[in-house]
């Protein structure tokens, strides 16, 4: 993958890069890929990493790993080990660099006491409400906090004291002093370190105070050497505090700031907040169930890693938000998969079909091409006999104009096997067909006829003597709108959840050789879509996932 050649397309954040390049401003790039291990990352994280790892891949810079781990309250070490797995399962490689923003405590702490000693920070006594008040609004400039002319040795006094835990939660923190009448509501003296008497998961007890994420990124980001600091467009409005720290401070870099668009996807929630409620109230069955926007979930659901790359590679960087929509992942995982899944027969609706004139107890075993795409991928042997099923949908009773598939007295092929005509029927009391009885002609054995006579319809199937049971989740969008970020007042999210974003499938049937399959293997089954072995998968019970229709369902379902 390192080697993984592309075309390039421009974007302004290589721009950038290319001048940084020729002016001499920086000999190679270093970028950062910086999650909160606050939970499990998604889709629009995906876009963040293949941009910066994709950026140090092809400047031959060097990308990093950093966990901005400063909020101990919410984080945990189940999401560090998942982001880590997440991009090294997308392909990617951060090498030696792995960092943590929490190893920078006691620099970011030395830095504080710096800004104190040179007048630029003080410990401030508001609370939480007051410091609300203080602040202003967008079209009124804020007020000078009563606390904001103690003295430097005052403010060292209480900031060593808050470190020490000799104050509670909240009632204390320290601001930087920068200016209450800023049209910018991030440069109103801003809150830096708050107390918090809680164990971080890789200090445990040793701090009391933690730094907020302003401080803390730019400076992270200027001790690693970062040359392009990527961002999304929410950290627009703080890049003057970014940089007004890295100016205060004897830091040894300044790195460039740039945002960028975040992803939307259609037809789900993104904020990890969101993607935690659904899991803990329930309304998915983890982290890593098939129907999130988790990478998690999306590996689960048998996305590859390639697919998701060229996803993040065609939908680009811009400075303007839009929405992509979700069929655009599935046409990148179609494209993928096309060339290299292996195909297989699976019946979702069985209907059993007799062929009368075929002799009982008699099986043969057919020729059946495993990837038309991809001639090395060879033959599997397919079995045939009397007795078949077939998808109950590719029969009707009354034929539509322009309906190639099966109906009494109608001719159609079955895939690999031979041409079949309907002959009869047998229905039950209720008037459902349980039965299609067929001839087929001796001399059509592959599919093909003789004398040339042809068909339109062909028909997927499997040999009722040796199928196997298997499990099928179909999957649905999670939401039933696209646009999840424009919901009228009084609603919520959650009044969108599309009740059949999952259905289970406990009576189809696959052909004999999916009864050797593992977690984690992909198949086309013929006209039926893009499937990925579930891990639930046990000895006795076969569990797919529909990764994908093959074509845009979803589309299709629009328009009808
Ligand atoms: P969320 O808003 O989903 O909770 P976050 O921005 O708080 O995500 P972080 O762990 O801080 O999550 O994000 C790590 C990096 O991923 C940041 O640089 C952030 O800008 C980027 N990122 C997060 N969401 C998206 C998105 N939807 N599209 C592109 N980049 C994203
Ligand atoms: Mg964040």
């Amino acid at each position: 993958m390192e080697n993984e050649t592309k075309t390039v397309v421009p974007n302004f954040i290589r721009t950038i890069i290319d001048e940084d390049l020729k002016s001499g401003k920086h000999e190679h790039i270093i970028t950062r890929f910086p999650p909160e291990p606050n939970g499990y990352l998604h889709i629009g994280h995906a876009k963040s990493i293949c941009l910066n790892f994709g950026l140090a891949r092809d400047y031959q810079g060097q990308c990093h790993l950093r966990f901005d781990d400063t909020n101990p309250v919410k984080e945990d070490v189940e999401y560090v080990d998942s982001i880590m797995e997440d991009v090294r399962w997308l392909g990617w490689d951060w090498k030696e660099h792995l960092y943590y923003a929490s190893d920078y405590f006691d620099q970011l702490y030395a830095y504080a006491e710096l800004l104190i000693t040179e007048g630029k920070a003080f410990v401030c006594d508001l609370s939480f409400d007051e410091l609300r008040e203080y602040r202003g609004t967008l079209t009124e400039p804020g007020k000078n906090s009563p606390y904001r002319d103690r003295s430097i040795a005052e403010n060292l006094d209480l900031f060593r004291r808050m470190k020490a835990g000799e104050f509670p939660d909240g009632s204390k923190s320290l601001r930087a002093k920068i200016d209450m009448a800023s049209p910018n509501l991030n440069m109103r003296d801003p809150v830096f370190y708050r107390i918090k008497k809680t164990d971080h998961h890789r200090t445990g007890d040793t701090w009391q105070i933690y730094p907020m994420y302003d401080y803390t990124h730019c400076i992270s980001d200027a001790l690693e050497m970062i040359t392009h600091s990527l961002c999304t467009l929410e950290f627009e409005d703080h890049r003057p505090l970014y940089d007004w720290f890295l100016d205060q401070l004897p830091v040894p870099s300044h790195p460039r700031q740039i945002e960028f668009a975040r992803l939307n996807l259609s037809h789900t929630v993104m904020s990890k907040r969101l993607l935690l409620e659904m899991v803990k109230e329930g309304y998915v069955k983890g982290w890593d169930d098939p129907r999130m926007p988790t990478i998690a979930g999306l590996r689960r659901r048998g996305f590859t890693p390639e697919s998701i790359r060229e996803f993040a590679d065609r939908i680009g960087v811009a400075k303007a938000s839009s929405m992509v929509d979700y069929g655009l992942l599935e046409f990148c995982l179609r494209e993928d998969l096309n060339t290299r899944a292996l195909r297989r027969m699976a019946v979702l609706e069985p209907l059993k079909l007799t062929i009368c004139n075929y002799p009982e107890g008699q099986v043969e075993e057919l020729d059946a091409e495993n990837n038309p795409e991809d001639s090395s991928a060879g033959n599997r042997k397919i079995k045939f006999s009397k007795h078949l099923y077939i998808e109950r949908e590719d029969f009707m009773e009354e034929p539509v104009k322009g309906w190639f598939r099966l109906a009494l007295g109608k001719e159609v092929r079955l895939k690999h096997a031979y041409y079949i005509r309907c002959q009869e029927l047998i229905k039950a009391e209720d008037g459902t067909i349980t039965e299609i009885l067929c001839t087929y002609d001796p001399e059509s054995r592959g599919g093909w006829s003789e004398d040339g006579r042809k068909v339109k319809g062909t028909l997927h199937w499997v040999c009722a003597e040796n199928a196997v049971p298997i499990q099928v989740r179909l999957y649905d969008h999670l939401f039933s709108i696209p646009d999840l970020s424009d919901i009228p007042e009084g609603k919520s999210h959650l009044d969108y959840i599309n009740p059949e974003s999952l259905t289970i499938n406990d009576h189809a049937l696959g052909e004999s050789s999916l009864a050797e399959v593992a977690p984690g293997e992909r198949f086309q089954f013929l006209r039926l879509g893009y499937f990925a072995v579930d891990p639930d998968t046990t000895k006795d019970k076969i569990v797919f996932n529909r990764i994908s229709a093959l074509r845009d369902s979803w589309a299709k379902k629009q328009k009808s």
